[in-house]
Formats: C-alpha cells, sequence, structure tokens
C-alpha cells in the first residue's frame, strides 16, 4: 500500500470545504500526503434502506470527484480495517470530526483504542454541528432540557468562521477496494429508487445559495405550506455532511428580517437534538422521559401497512407518507401530522414510526428523526403536549389551502377540485378513483388517546 503521513477518516462529513479535520490532517502529514478514507461498514450499508443507500453512494461519488478521484473506499469493520490501513501506510494519525451519535462513539472508542495500542494517533477535530454537543451549559454547568433557553445560550456560545482549506497539500494515492464502489453503483441502480436532489458539496452549495437568494425572504411565512416550495431542503446534505452548518450560519450572519431569524432558529433545532442525543444516548429509542409509563399501545400491523403506504384514508396523512416513499423526504409540518396519526390515531408506540422514517427518509437522522417522533408522542423534551393531538383534516385545509399537496401525490383524488380534496367523503364521486375509506374515526381516537393518557396520570 502507498505511504501517507496522516489519514482522514471521513464519516458524516462528506465534503472538501470548511472541514476542520481536513486541516488538521495536513497540519501533520507536513511533507508527507494525507490519505482520505471512507469505509462502508457492510452491517450499516445493507441496514440503511435503499434510498438512504442511494443517497450516500451518490455522494460519495461527488466526494471522490472533489478529492480529485482519490477517495480510498474501502469495505469492512472501521475496527479492523482503519487500524489496518494506518499500519499499512504507515500513517501516524487518524483525523476525525467527532462523531456524537451513540453507534459512532461506540465504533469510535473501539477504533480509537486499537489506533492507541498501534501507537498511532487519534484527533478529533470539529462536529457535524456549529456548536458542538455537550458545550452548551447553564448557569450551574448543566444541560438545558427546553428549548428555547438551549437556543439563547446556543446563540450566546457562538461558533467559528468557515474553516479554509489548507494549501499545498498532497492526497495520497491508495487503492480502493473495486468491489466496494461496485456495490456503490449497484446502489444507485436500485428499483424504485425515490427521486432524488443532485448530490454532493457543490450541489448542496448551489441549492444553499438559490435558496438564499429566493426563499429566505419568506421562508418565516412559507416554511409550514407543505404545497409551496417554502422551505430549504438542505436537511440531506446537512445529514451527510456535504455542507456544514457553519457555512449556512455565517451566510445568514449578514442577513435581517423574519427569514433568517427563523431559519437559524431551526438549525439550532438541529443542534438541540443533537445535544440532547448525546447526552442521553438512551433516548435515540426509549422515551426520554418516562412521562407515559404505563401507557398501552396498539401493534395492529394492518393499520400501521395502511399508514406506511398512504393508505389510511385522510388526504393529508397519506400525501405525505407517499411523498415520503417516492422523494425520500417530508415536509416538516407533514411529518408532525403524521407522526400524530401514527402515535395518537393508531395509539402506537413511536418507534414503530421513528424506524420506517428512517428507513425511507435520505436525512434520516436519529437525533432529529427520534427526537421529532417523541416530541409529538409526548415523551420528549416537550414538558404538557399530551393534549396535542393533530387533526388531519383541519391541518390540511390550513397548509395545504388549495389541495395541490394531496392531489400531487394522490391520483386518485385528483379530480377532485380545490380544498374538497380534504373530504372526499363530503364529495360527490369523491371514492369513485379507489381512494381508501378511512381507517378509524379521528373524533373518536383522539378522545382514545386522550383517555389513554390521562390513565397514565392516574
Ligand atoms: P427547513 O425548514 O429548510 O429547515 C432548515 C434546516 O433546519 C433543516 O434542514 C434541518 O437541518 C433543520 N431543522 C428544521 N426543522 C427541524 C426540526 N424540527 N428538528 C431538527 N432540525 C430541524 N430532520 C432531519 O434532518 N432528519 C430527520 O430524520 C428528521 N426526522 C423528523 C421526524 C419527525 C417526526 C419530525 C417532526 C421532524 C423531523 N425532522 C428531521 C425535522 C424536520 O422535519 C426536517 O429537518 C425538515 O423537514 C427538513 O427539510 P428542510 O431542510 O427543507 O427544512
Amino acid at each position: 500500500m502507498a505511504r501517507a503521513g496522516s489519514i482522514l477518516w471521513l464519516r458524516r462529513d462528506l465534503r472538501r470545504g470548511d472541514l476542520p479535520a481536513l486541516g488538521a490532517a495536513a497540519e501533520a502529514a507536513g511533507d508527507s500526503s494525507v490519505l482520505v478514507l471512507y469505509v462502508l461498514d457492510p452491517t450499516l450499508w445493507k441496514g440503511a434502506g435503499d434510498a438512504r443507500r442511494a443517497w450516500l453512494a451518490a455522494t460519495l461519488e461527488a466526494a471522490n470527484e472533489a478529492y480529485d478521484g482519490r477517495l480510498c473506499l474501502l469495505s469492512g469493520n472501521p475496527r479492523t480495517v482503519v487500524p489496518r490501513v494506518a499500519k499499512e501506510t504507515g500513517a501516524g494519525s487518524v483525523h476525525v470530526s467527532r462523531e456524537t451519535t451513540p453507534a459512532g462513539r461506540r465504533r469510535d472508542e473501539a477504533v480509537r483504542e486499537r489506533l492507541e495500542e498501534a501507537g498511532v494517533g487519534w484527533v478529533e477535530t470539529g462536529t457535524p454541528y456549529a456548536v458542538g454537543p455537550g458545550s452548551v451549559v447553564n448557569g450551574s454547568g448543566t444541560e438545558y432540557k427546553v428549548f428555547t433557553p438551549f437556543s439563547k445560550a446556543w446563540r450566546d456560545h457562538g461558533w467559528p468562521d468557515p474553516a479554509s482549506e489548507p494549501k499545498g497539500m498532497t492526497l495520497s494515492r491508495v487503492a480502493s477496494d473495486d468491489d466496494a464502489w461496485k456495490e456503490v453503483r449497484a446502489a444507485l441502480r436500485g428499483k424504485d429508487l425515490p427521486e432524488m436532489p443532485d448530490a454532493g458539496e457543490q450541489a448542496a452549495l448551489r441549492r444553499w445559495h438559490d435558496f438564499l437568494d429566493d426563499g429566505l425572504a419568506d421562508y418565516g411565512d412559507r416554511r409550514d405550506r407543505a404545497d409551496l416550495p417554502g422551505v430549504s431542503r438542505m436537511s440531506a446534505y446537512l445529514k451527510i455532511g456535504a455542507i456544514h452548518p457553519r457555512t449556512m450560519l455565517k451566510d445568514l450572519a449578514g442577513r435581517r428580517g423574519k427569514g433568517a431569524e427563523t431559519y437559524r432558529t431551526e438549525l439550532c433545532w438541529r443542534e438541540f437534538y443533537a445535544d440532547v442525543l448525546w447526552r442521553h444516548p438512551q433516548s435515540a429509542w426509549a422515551d426520554l422521559r418516562p412521562a407515559l409509563q404505563g401507557m398501552t399501545y396498539e401493534s395492529h400491523e394492518d393499520l400501521v401497512e395502511a399508514w406506511r403506504q398512504g393508505r389510511t384514508g385522510y388526504p393529508v396523512v397519506d400525501a405525505a407518507m407517499r411523498q415520503l416513499l417516492s422523494e425520500g423526504w417530508m415536509h416538516n409540518r407533514m411529518r408532525m401530522v403524521t407522526a400524530s396519526f401514527l402515535t395518537k390515531d393508531l395509539h402506537v408506540w413511536w418507534p414503530v414510526g421513528a424506524r420506517h422514517f428512517l428507513d425511507h427518509l435520505i436525512d434520516g437522522d436519529i437525533a432529529s428523526n427520534n427526537h421529532g417522533w417523541q416530541w409529538v408522542a409526548g415523551t420528549g423534551t416537550d414538558a404538557s403536549p399530551y393534549f396535542r393531538v393533530f387533526n388531519p383534516v383541519t391541518q390540511g385545509q390550513r397548509y395545504d389551502p388549495d389541495g395541490d399537496y394531496v392531489r400531487r401525490y394522490v391520483p386518485e383524488l385528483a379530480h377532485l377540485s380545490g380544498a374538497a380534496v380534504h373530504e372526499p367523503w363530503k364529495a360527490d364521486g369523491g371514492y369513485e378513483h379507489g381512494y381508501p375509506e378511512r381507517i378509524v374515526d379521528h373524533a373518536e381516537e383522539r378522545l382514545e388517546a386522550l383517555r389513554r393518557y390521562e390513565a397514565t396520570r392516574a
């Protein structure tokens, strides 16, 4: 294997610009070269779901191009691959952006131990967040449990400017594993893949700049409207690290108005949930707050499957669930509405829905997703949301007032005009193109949800 002075091990930071770990790797390499490595871990790769796999594959191809075709892609368990590559290249240190999810932390700890046993340095520089999880603390040095005070302290904490690219660095030419690239290319040819945006750092920057020019000014007013292109759709790029939030915050800093203000707050939600997960790793798949101990849940698979397929008989829920399957993404308001439907109309425990979202979302992120689900389900960071049961009909009327969103994803209702699409049961011929009847009665299930919540408090 060719020699290298240091290794930059990319994970969810698949870019070249604004990457402090790259600067650290270049500095450590000195006159020698930097090996840029990505390890395709078969366990994660196989468990990722077709959409997320395809998004990762497309982003890896773009990253390889950004690194002049010198991204070294190897397949295997990072616990063995990374120490082996360090040994074979003679690299003195491995550089990463610090990982903050429970699984990532466990993996890194194991790799770090093996490297250190072999006398190879392990250097963490930066994280996928503007402020590293665990850094925002209150006056007594402990965590903020709710969002608003966290967001204020997060702004006060501040963040550095984007990192500039190291000058005069040489990239090592270590051959990839051909089979790994074959797997990547096969993932891009999968059947029934969602329609994905262009992948990679350049595409992320293009989308971001277009949004700054055309979307930001109205963002505060339009972000809840499912029918309008009012949001940035930056989440999948942020998730995979094709762009760092610091770059975005720097651009926002020069802008005033409700749009920029609201956007900063939304980026802060991403940081808040990462912080919560870092402090409470068990909250990835278990209730963060024991607020609903003793709650009874249902597991009726046929109803859950109708929800997954977008066949609940509630138009806006079905449109959203079909958007998820066809685009690998869903509008934020609709994530709340569909999560509420599963947990409160069908009385299903939130991890069932969170799993389905993670299987299909190209922005699928354990911190934002699983805490977003808990926020809706009533076990998350919010103190008293048990009474918050989203009404799938009025939510549709409010956030898709002309029915365009529903018609876009539910062809069986395309013949209904305007807002009539939200209540096919009231429209003449509403069911004539095969749209399913409602699988439950929302009014009854809302009362049932409240009854179950009250029982947990008794
Ligand atoms: P914009 O409205 O343009 O927001 C800009 C950025 O702010 C987003 O890209 C995202 O990084 C961040 N952001 C916005 N809202 C939130 C939020 N509520 N929580 C955390 N970050 C936010 N987001 C994910 O990135 N991955 C997920 O897996 C995910 N799952 C979710 C599941 C549920 C049940 C809910 C209610 C929300 C979830 N979110 C998730 C948050 C939010 O829905 C998405 O970030 C947003 O819809 C992405 O679209 P956008 O980039 O156009 O957002």
